[in-house]
């Protein structure tokens, strides 16, 4: 396996030239929190799968569940006729966990980026069924990160992730996002840069017509763009705007959602309701791909009002509404709940957060560290504080390497080291962490 390594497997988000010059680490098992190689070295997963592993590597309730459901049903359909138990099961779940937020409807998917799909699709067609077909385009945040497809590639907010694939959907447009440490407006006050942002939406909306815009997405906090906590006015304004302009709001929570922000969801933590609410990773934990976008009461009735026929025909997945999946979930959202680990990951977070500040007072390579809500957390790698500059290319690599050597898988985004354990995460595994970071950045 180790010579064969990336010599007929093409990596995700990996230069096929990259993989062949620096093999990956294979990882061959995971129990809790830990994750072992090839080699037998085991370290504490800082990674958490990809944001996804809530529940560790040992989740009983979840193995048995999908175990079940196995014996029990497969595979069936649920396009045109057919149901299954299990799939009705969870839909009632998730609308007991969010109709807090408005949001009462499911539509189950295969991931995060058919999620992303799913809603801006549908925010499409909400528009044509009341008569408003001219709303077709999307705002969405610089920085943000809303997967793979080419909806989704579109009104992503880093053009890496973008130029390849051009000429992508029309008329999506990026506003700045609320990035303290860095923003056009050179502005440092976070209350100050949200209002910035949001003027800048409403000068995007004006130029744009109102009446041209489908939807506003954006993640509740910025996650593969470097863990970028907006100021908690932000999220707020963008609802309020998107409001008063018609335009609906689509809250991309496939990382924030079920507990990694240290809330059930981003959009509750800031005390927002959007019109959908996309879900993926962690709803089962990592152990079958799946997601959900949830629906809010507004838009479920312009659907369900239609008597056209037409709403919502030709969308949909041969793995929506998989009965695999929908067990894996529903023993998710049981185990989350029955270890308090919304709580966990605030406290877990709390511990994580004043270590990297630790860090920050002692490295002066680190420029910026973020946080503060959960377990999601970015340390920021400079050339010079005082002048920003960039990091040598290969630091964050350095730093990953020694800190894997020295216990703790951690991830890197461009110059960010980022931080998403489990939320099953001990306090001795987030000094292991921290240790484990402590030496990469002593290596430097
Ligand atoms: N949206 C967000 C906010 C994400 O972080 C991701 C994946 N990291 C996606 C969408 C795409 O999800 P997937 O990789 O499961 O397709």
């Amino acid at each position: 396996l180790k010579a064969n390594n990336a010599r007929s497997l093409w990596h995700p988000m990996t230069a096929p030239s990259d993989s062949l010059k620096n093999p990956p680490a294979i990882i061959v098992g995971g129990s809790g929190t830990r994750i072992r190689d090839i080699d037998g070295h085991e370290v504490v997963d800082g990674v958490g799968g990809l944001w996804n592993v809530n529940l560790g590597y040992s989740c009983q309730p979840v193995k048995q569940a999908i175990a079940d459901q196995l014996e029990a049903l497969p595979y069936y359909s649920i396009f045109r006729g057919t149901s299954n138990d299990k799939v009705i099961e969870l839909a009632e779940e998730l609308r007991t966990f969010f109709a807090p937020d408005g949001l009462t409807r499911a539509f189950f998917t295969s991931g995060g980026s058919d999620s992303v799909e799913t809603a801006l699709r549908l925010a499409r067609q909400y528009h044509k069924i009341r008569g408003e077909a001219g709303r077709i385009k999307f705002l969405s945040l610089k920085k943000g990160y809303h997967g793979t497809h080419i909806g989704g590639a579109s009104v992503n907010g880093n053009a890496n992730f973008r130029t390849a694939y051009e000429p992508l959907l029309p008329g999506c447009h990026h506003i700045p996002a609320p990035y303290t440490y860095r923003n056009p407006f050179n502005e440092s006050d976070p209350a100050k840069l949200a209002q910035l942002c949001l003027q800048a939406l409403e000068d995007e909306i004006a130029f744009q017509g109102a009446g041209t815009i489908a939807a506003f997405i954006m993640e509740p906090i910025l996650g593969a763009g470097g863990v970028i906590p907006p100021h908690p006015s932000f999220m707020p304004g963008v609802e309020a705007i998107c409001r008063k302009n018609g335009i609906l709001l689509i809250a991309d929570e496939v990382i924030t959602a079920f507990g990694r922000s240290g809330a059930w969801s981003g959009s509750r933590l800031w005390g927002v309701k959007p019109d959908f609410m996309c879900t993926a990773k962690a709803i089962t934990n990592g152990y079958f791909p799946f997601g959900a976008v949830m629906i809010s009461e507004g838009v479920a009735e312009v659907f369900e009002g239609d008597e056209t026929g037409r709403a919502a025909i030709g969308h949909g997945y041969t793995y929506s509404g998989h009965p695999v999946g929908a067990a894996a979930a529903l023993a998710c959202l049981a185990e989350t709940q029955r270890l308090n680990l919304v709580e966990n990951a605030s406290a877990r977070g709390a511990q994580l957060w004043a270590g990297i500040n630790r860090l920050k007072d002692k490295y002066t390579v680190i420029g910026d560290v973020r946080g503060g809500h959960g377990l999601m957390l970015a340390i920021e790698l400079v050339g010079e504080r005082a002048s920003k500059t960039a990091p040598p290319k290969s630091q964050p690599g350095q730093v990953q390497e020694v800190a894997y050597k020295a216990g703790a898988m951690v991830r890197v985004s461009g110059p960010n080291i980022i931080l998403s354990p489990p939320l099953v995460l001990t306090s001795a595994d987030a000094e292991t962490i921290l240790a484990a970071l402590d030496a990469g950045f002593a290596a430097l």
